[in-house]
């Protein structure tokens, strides 16, 4: 389903360009992008802006690699605050998906119930961010929590993180983080990607 973004929220691709969006080492972003779509090419990008609180709208296309399996079929993964990775993979079919599938907070929660299209498909992710909350000495005090719809499915439901994810980009929770997507080798397409920022203020407490 493709959502009209809200008049607030930053289009952080806007089907055209990547001009919002570095490699991790702040250089220029390289992936390809055309008729309204970027795929991955080149390393990991990350966007210029940097988000705490907000709410994700993103459509991703895994490619059809029927020799493939597991980890290697159709691999990226979108990076929260470039520290949480949601999976992005091939997991079309699997009856009980498990951490390292499409849709799990990679190698923390598997998705409640998989919620993937068959590869060629476009597919969306929604998601509901809070970052954790730390104390003057940088110690989290509250854990990042996240809720995630794929396709309009949830499949997690205000999960509680322990810690980053692999291949975050630093261990600096306490400090606002890029989208960031990932490449793994594979040939994954990304378009329509807006962040909505939320309110701090009153969002101190649960
Ligand atoms: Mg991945």
């Amino acid at each position: 389903m493709t959502l009209t973004p809200p008049t607030s929220a930053s289009i952080v691709f806007n089907n055209k360009d990547l001009s919002n969006w570095t490699q991790r080492d702040g250089a220029p972003a390289t992936w390809v992008v055309a008729d309204g779509v970027m795929t991955v090419a080149s390393g990991d990008i990350m966007t210029k802006e940097l988000f705490t609180d907000f709410r994700l709208h993103l459509e991703f296309m895994v490619p059809d690699m029927p020799e493939a399996s597991g980890q290697a079929k159709g691999n990226s993964g979108v990076f929260l605050q470039g520290r949480y990775e949601i999976q992005v993979l091939d997991s079309y079919g699997i009856e009980v998906p498990g951490k390292g599938d499409c849709g799990a907070v990679y190698n923390q929660f598997s998705p409640l119930v998989n919620a993937c299209k068959s590869p060629l498909e476009w597919q969306t992710y929604d998601v509901f961010f809070r970052a954790p909350r730390c104390n003057e000495d940088n110690q989290v005090i509250d854990c990042a929590r996240l809720t995630v719809l794929q396709n309009g499915i949830v499949i997690h439901n205000n999960v509680q993180l322990p810690g980053v994810t692999g291949g975050a980009i630093d261990q600096n929770v306490w400090e606002p983080g890029p989208l960031l997507l990932q490449d793994h080798g594979d040939l994954l397409k990304y378009r329509n990607i807006w962040i909505e920022s939320l309110p701090l203020a009153g969002s101190d407490e649960y």
